[in-house]
């Protein structure tokens, strides 16, 4: 790397950080960093859904009030807050993790377009939260809230308590808070963003206040005690430290980085093994984002092991054809996908993170495959979690037949997706091109206009990829001496052309680049087109079930509007050769395909990230002529089958989880968390006991319990409002898989208190159902 040092200090992005801190710091990371983004604020986005989104984010940004996203923050510190507290999980135990967020999403756009309004907003912000933290006089700033004897108190008392070596966790919460350490997290994270994207400098002196007041408190425990901490869900808090060190060049903070390391999760990865199934997937992935940074800054190689090994394990064997992973927010078995086709799939928080993560691993490696796999992440997952109409997010993106996307309200949800949205559309410039001494990397097809002055680069990329494969590049001003361009070409691009004011080039990628070097001069202009043909691609696990794709776009059955309920049979696909064969292209509309549906009529595939209003299918069953006619009423049942429960469902608890646990006010006198057979549930051992709350209909309903077929010879009680329902006893033999138990409840009110008592043995539970006769 010849860079010049004072560029660099410009350089937005993760190594930006280290540049600015220690030389010992910088060397390393100098040493791992072979290629960095090029800063947002030389990259003009020209209009594109791109740009749509960033200008709708940007309007979502602008139309919240600091002020009330520090309405805790405030009274924590004793101090008048000027504005009422937001709703939805701002109100819900956790503020501050939107404050986070909104801090780094606004100094995203500062570092793209140095936008006044946003800066002042930011700056306003800074200027209140150093109030609130002098109020505090020790550091600490937060607004999480914690249940003390029923009453809702100032979540400042975790901390202390976890200072004085009370740790308690259930396996999500710590010390009956939920999440304070990953809240804590986004509040650090965006003061380091603040500091290194924004520039602004009231963020550092905060930043460093707050590691030091949550950095005492880790310093005064035993390791076992840190990592009893880190059973709960904490962010990225080892990259926030990362950071730290590399923004002050103090070892204390890269010290605290390397002790806030989740043995239980990442030792396994550093062995390159894979036992995600059954984890909290979001949970997981900032931790390895701080493996990674602690890679750069440290050299260590067991960090970068693990990195790769975690990217190479979700993005192959953990994810669905728009790039996204999880189901219910957990990884399940690997290769195990098609059985978890969901409402619930592709948490947009994951996207968010693994795009974070992909550009540490591409810093260290320019590999194509890696934006191969950012741009699939960031067209068809991305785009379609934010509406560029309103703004608004979604949180889970649905794989299965029929389902729908819900959006967020402005100032009723606050969930984590909306946070993650804030950036996730913040920082669409911030990727488009790469460099390193003398390559400049072109990776994504965005419309946009780079003035790269240190380089000598000036180019205009004109396009409508993705709905078409011609991109146009003007050299407006080039570097003096002999440069190299390298352009991106996809891995599905077969028969890529290149030309050069209109004379044609060979197009010989190299690992995943055509790379242009001659001597370049303004007015010049390539043409790169990249043929979009239609493929099938299987989900990992399961051949016979396909998504399909044009060129970037993951299509979708478009199976009908979303405010109207779909009870259908989701599309099936008969083929008797190569399945593309089946689909007809539609005339006169882009991407857009017809497949005949064996049970009738027309499927109409079209490109899923627009159907914001629409209910989809981005997988088809694929069948045989032959194996149709075997297989036709089998499937026809299946799909009826799971149409009916969804009917007959009036409520469900997937035991074991976070977010459902608390929606279903689960309580137990001791419990374990567990994650075994790739889903996760509750073990209560002989003597615990445990309750929580199911909707159901004051007319009879049935309860559904989901057991492991091989846990017999146990003895459970179980009542409904304190009144005996059953005692469960399965005696052998074992059954195979997971099995259910219906238990009728007498008729009742609208919700049910559902208790269990283990009387003998383990009682394991998974999942509980309340559904009509
Ligand atoms: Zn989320």
């Amino acid at each position: 790397m010849t860079l010049t040092p004072t560029r660099r200090h410009f350089l937005a992005g993760a190594s930006a950080l280290a540049l600015a801190g220690p030389a010992a710091a910088r060397t390393v990371a100098d040493r791992i960093t072979r290629v960095e983004p090029v800063a947002a604020r030389h990259v003009t986005l020209k209009p594109s859904p791109f740009a749509d989104a960033a200008a709708a984010n940007r309007r979502y940004l602008l139309s919240l009030d600091p002020e009330r996203l520090l309405h805790n923050f405030y009274r924590s510190a004793g101090l008048p807050a000027p504005a009422p507290i937001y709703g939805g999980w701002e109100a819900a135990g956790i503020a501050g993790h939107s404050l986070g967020h909104w801090l780094s999403a606004c100094s995203l756009v500062i570092a793209d377009t140095g936008d006044r309004e946003i800066a002042a907003k930011l700056d306003h912000a800074l200027a209140e939260m150093a109030r609130i933290q002098a109020a505090h006089g020790d550091g600490y700033l937060g607004g999480t809230t914690v249940e003390r004897d029923g009453k809702i108190v100032d979540g400042k008392i975790v901390f202390e308590e976890v200072r004085r070596g009370d740790i308690r966790t259930g396996g999500f919460d710590l010390n009956g808070g939920w999440v304070p350490v990953y809240t804590w997290h986004k509040v650090h994270a965006g003061l380091i963003d603040a500091h290194g994207l924004a520039g602004n400098a009231r963020a550092q002196p905060i930043l460093v206040g707050l590691a030091g007041y949550f950095g005492g408190i880790v310093e005064g425990l035993a390791d076992d005690q840190v990592q009893q901490i880190l059973r709960a869900e904490h962010g990225g808090i080892n990259e926030a430290y990362a950071d730290t060190f590399a923004i002050t060049g103090d070892p204390r903070w890269l010290r605290l980085a390397e002790r806030l390391r989740h043995k239980a999760v990442l030792d396994p990865l550093t062995e390159q093994q894979d036992k995600l199934a059954g984890l909290h997937a979001n949970t997981q992935i900032p931790k390895v984002i701080g493996l990674a940074r602690l890679h750069e800054l440290t050299g260590d190689a067991a960090h970068a092991t693990a990195a790769r090994f975690f990217h190479t394990t979700v993005t192959q064997h953990h994810s669905y054809a728009i790039g996204g992973n999880s189901d219910r927010e957990h990884f399940g078995q690997p290769d195990q996908l098609a059985n978890a086709l969901a409402e619930t799939t592709c948490e947009a928080c994951n996207s968010y993170n693994m795009l974070k993560l992909t550009r540490h691993l591409y810093g260290w490696q320019p590999d194509a495959s890696l934006f191969d796999y950012y741009e699939r992440v960031q067209l068809n997952h991305m785009l379609a979690h934010q509406r560029p109409d309103t703004g608004m997010f979604v949180y889970f993106m649905p794989m299965a037949a029929g389902g729908r996307r819900s959006y967020s309200t402005p100032e009723e949800s606050f969930w984590c997706c909306v946070g993650s949205g804030m950036e996730s559309h913040a920082k669409h410039a911030d990727s488009i091109y790469w460099q390193s001494a003398d390559t400049l990397y072109v990776n994504l097809y965005i419309p946009s206009q780079l003035d790269l002055p240190d380089l000598g680069w000036k180019l205009a990329l004109d396009t409508r990829y993705p709905m078409e494969g011609q991109i146009a590049l003007t050299v407006e001003k080039a570097p003096r001496r002999s440069s190299e361009l390298a352009l991106r070409i996809p891995a599905w691009a077969d028969g890529a052309t290149l030309d050069l004011d209109g004379k044609s080039l060979p197009v010989v990628p190299v690992q995943g680049y055509a790379r242009l070097k001659r001597r370049w001069k303004a007015g010049e202009h390539l043409t790169l087109t990249l043929p979009m043909q239609l493929r099938t691609e299987a989900i990992p696990g399961d051949a016979s079930t396909l998504a399909f794709l044009s060129g970037p776009l993951v299509l979708a059955a478009d199976l009908g509007p979303a405010d109207r309920p779909f009870e259908g049979v989701g599309p099936a696909l008969v083929a008797a050769g190569a399945p593309v064969r089946a689909a007809r292209p539609i005339v006169g509309a882009q991407h857009h395909y017809s497949i005949a549906n064996p049970l009738g009529g027309e499927t109409t595939l079209k490109p899923f990230f627009p159907l914001y209003d629409r209910r989809t299918a981005v997988y088809l069953k694929h069948f045989t002529q032959e194996r149709w006619a075997d297989a036709r009423d089998a499937y026809v049942a299946d799909a009826t089958a799971r149409a009916e429960l969804a009917r007959r469902t009036i409520d469900i608890f997937y035991l074991g989880e976070m977010q459902p646990e608390r929606d279903h006010a689960f309580a137990s006198s001791k419990s374990e968390a567990v994650q075994l057979n790739g889903r996760s549930g509750r073990k209560l051992l002989a003597g615990q006991s445990m309750r929580f709350r199911l909707a159901r209909d004051p007319a009879a309903t049935i309860l559904r319990i989901t057991y492991w077929g091989a846990d017999i010879d146990r003895v459970a009680k179980i009542q409904a409002d304190g009144e005996p329902v059953a005692t469960e006893r399965r005696t052998g033999p074992a059954a195979p898989g997971f099995v259910t138990v219906d238990y009728p409840l007498p008729a009742g009110g609208t919700a049910a208190e559902i208790a269990f008592h283990a009387e003998k043995g383990e009682t394991l539970v998974y999942e509980a159902r309340t559904l009509r006769p």
